[in-house]
């Protein structure tokens, strides 16, 4: 299996100055089991590459395309070429600011693999839809229309992020974590084979913090998180870290 992986996405928060915070982090990712990685807006990548040491550093999106007539946009080569070896794709926030779909997704990720960087896609189920009791339906559309053939473990992490618990403070309870968990892990064996299946990593996310961290940890098939608030103070994530590792 590989290092579990303790992902923080920055989203739009940091500034030059707050390049210091990796800084701090360095000893704990030196001495952790851990994959740490840290998504910084996009305009800090190169900056934070150039000092991060032991701590790998991602996107929080990318174009479908190498190049072309896109204003505003990020190619998945640029990322690599500023230092990132991951790249955050499909996250909720940018399903709803941006309307992205699975297909957008599924041929952002293509061009990640394109450009070498390791995929997160997310998925994640609305409040409504897991009152509705919907939630594996809508995690198996997700997964199956959103990540490409040819995953590895390599090139494609998972992060289960229901919608309802980003940046609320709620949280599913590690049961609803588990089942969720063993059905992507379940779907990934079936459709890539076992030893793909088995080794691509599945993180969760939503309101992970210092505190539940160690308990969704322990959970089956939870090989890692996706952190946003508590990302951002290296103290904080610092904890989570070692909860993961
Ligand atoms: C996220 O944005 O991916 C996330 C999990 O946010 P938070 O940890 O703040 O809920």
């Amino acid at each position: 299996m590989r290092k579990k992986l303790a992902a923080g996405n920055w989203k739009m928060n940091g500034l030059l100055e707050n390049l210091s915070e990796i800084k701090s982090l360095a000893a704990t990712a030196q001495n952790s089991n851990c994959q740490v990685l840290i998504c910084p807006p996009a305009p800090l990548i190169h900056a934070m590459a150039q000092i991060s040491g032991d701590i790998a550093v991602g996107g929080q999106t990318c174009h479908a395309n190498e190049s072309g007539a896109h204003t505003g946009d990020t190619s998945a080569n640029l990322l690599a070429d500023c230092g990132a070896t991951y790249v955050i794709l499909g996250h909720s926030e940018r399903r709803a600011d941006h309307g992205e779909t699975d297909t957008d997704i599924r041929a952002k990720t293509k061009a990640a693999w394109g450009a070498g960087l390791t995929a997160i896609v997310c998925i994640g189920e609305s409040l409504a839809e897991r009152k509705a009791s919907n939630t594996l339906d809508i995690i198996g559309g997700q997964l199956s229309t959103s990540v490409p053939d040819n995953a590895t473990g390599e090139n494609l992490v998972v992060a289960y992020e229901p919608i309802w618990a980003i940046g609320t403070g709620l949280t599913p309870t590690l049961d609803q974590i588990g089942e969720v968990h063993d059905f992507i892990r379940a779907r990934l064996e079936r459709r890539f084979g076992q030893g793909v299946g088995r080794s691509v990593r599945i993180l969760y996310g939503g309101s992970m913090n210092p505190k539940n961290a160690a308990d969704i940890a322990d959970v089956s098939n939870v090989d890692g998180g996706l952190v946003g608030g508590a990302s951002l103070k290296a103290a904080d994530f610092s904890i989570i870290i070692k909860a993961l590792g």
